[in-house]
């Protein structure tokens, strides 16, 4: 890569500090740093990849199978009753860190309910 490595990039490679709470060779989840919700997740392929698009066929599907695997055991450890799955897709969609990452967002009967625009900051 010669772009200068994003900050996801650089927490897949163990060079800033983050709260994994899931790693593979492929993927890496942990706490997001400023949380919608309790739980508040974001799963990143390891490598480099800024939109949903440039993933290979392999790299989606374990991301998907993650965020799928991954979702009930977050409802579970917050006591959610529901869970927002969002991805802003490119900077227009308010992608502040271009590098691919799923928002898994653990929601409450009593949070108001509605959609949650997936754009902390
Ligand atoms: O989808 P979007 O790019 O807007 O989301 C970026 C997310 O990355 C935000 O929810 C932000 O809190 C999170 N983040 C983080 N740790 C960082 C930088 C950003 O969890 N060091």
């Amino acid at each position: 890569m010669s772009e200068d490595p994003t900050i996801f990039e650089q927490i897949a490679a163990g060079d800033i500090p983050a709260r994994i709470v899931h790693e593979t060779e492929t993927i890496v989840a942990f706490l997001d740093a400023n949380p919608l919700a309790p739980g508040h997740t974001l799963v990143i392929p390891r490598d480099a990849y800024t939109k949903l698009g440039d993933l290979p066929d392999d790299v989606a599907t374990e991301l998907w199978a993650t965020v799928q695997s991954l979702t009930p055991t977050i409802e579970t450890a917050v006591d959610a009753d529901a869970t927002t799955i969002g991805v802003n897709n490119g900077s227009a969609a308010g992608q502040e860190v271009p590098h691919v990452h799923i928002h898994i967002i653990p929601r409450f009967d009593d949070d108001g309910g509605g959609p949650i625009h997936a754009t902390a900051g």
